[in-house]
């Protein structure tokens, strides 16, 4: 984080230091706001229609009025990335349904959203785990029933990680009835023994993943077969082949889960070959 660091807050773009949010904002009090992550590659957005989309049917779902237009927010990302010179790394947005004395009802009509937008330098192409391939572990997934909206409520998903980084691993998948939900901050895959891609399909129980989509797309392109079912654990482990994906690890291969190799213990072919042709499709912007 440099000293130069500047934040978007509220219509002003400030330096960091000075961006300062009111202890009555819903966000802070509630955890009452969405939030959207775009990934910058070559100072290029990624997927950016897609993830400024989810943010807009986040916020109807819940009731706050997004505050842009697909077009304003992109103004706003391009502005924020060319004034922390941002190459490579992630654009966070977030709004909160604003600031007012603590009710848990909505706050008056007229109430201003509450918007920050911040950058994170990131390495995400030449990511050195993506080579080595990521080890994950499953844990019980404690969240609530609306997954598919990204709310910023993110108290499973902290303490998921936290369990992964204890158990010195990467990332963690939630499992609910015996079945893999997603990865407490990306989505879920597998490769059969028979090359089939399976992913779990769309509901209220994981958030539409906007890597995931188009890794669907890309695989269904490379003519691989697709699958959109439930994942359990035990199918987890006898695959072939495992990765997850988001906007900050693309496509992430995974080697080990639960302490179990997974395939041969090195990151898989059509795992390799999914990553690239995404990386090929983010570095086209
Ligand atoms: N599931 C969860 C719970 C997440 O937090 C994320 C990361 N935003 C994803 C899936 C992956 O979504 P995306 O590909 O849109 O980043």
């Amino acid at each position: 984080m440099t000293s130069s660091r500047i934040v978007y807050l509220n219509g002003d773009f400030v330096p960091f230091a000075e961006a300062k949010v009111p202890v009555m904002d819903r966000g802070y009090l509630f955890a009452d706001g969405i939030y959207e992550v775009s990934a910058v590659l070559g100072g290029r957005l990624v997927d950016n229609a897609a993830h400024l989309a989810r943010l807009d049917r986040s916020l109807g779902e819940i009731g706050i009025a997004n505050p842009h237009d697909a077009a304003g927010w992109e103004r706003l990302q391009m502005e924020l990335v060319r004034r922390n010179d941002l190459v490579e790394g992630l654009v966070y947005m977030q709004v909160t349904r604003g600031v007012a004395e603590r009710d848990f009802a909505f706050p008056p009509a007229g109430t201003a959203p509450g918007v920050v937008m911040f950058t994170q330098a990131k390495t995400v192409a030449a990511n050195p785990l993506a080579e080595k391939g990521a080890r994950i572990i499953t844990v019980e997934d404690l969240r609530w029933k609306r997954r598919d909206i990204k709310s910023v409520a993110l108290l499973a998903q902290v303490l998921a990680k936290q369990q992964a980084v204890e158990a010195g691993v990467s990332e963690a998948w939630m499992v609910e009835d015996g079945a893999v939900t997603e990865g407490s901050s990306s989505t879920a895959f597998i490769i059969t023994r028979e090359g089939t891609v399976v992913t779990r399909p769309l509901s209220t129980a994981l958030l539409p993943g906007i890597t995931r989509a188009s890794v669907l797309r890309l695989a269904a392109e490379a003519d691989l077969r697709i699958e959109e079912r439930l994942i359990p654990v035990e199918m987890a482990y006898e695959a072939a082949e495992a990765f997850y994906t988001s906007a900050s690890s693309f496509v992430m291969p995974v080697i080990q889960i639960d302490g179990r190799p997974i395939g041969d213990g090195q990151p898989g072919r059509h795992t390799r070959r999914l990553r690239e042709l995404y990386l090929d499709l983010a570095r086209a912007g």
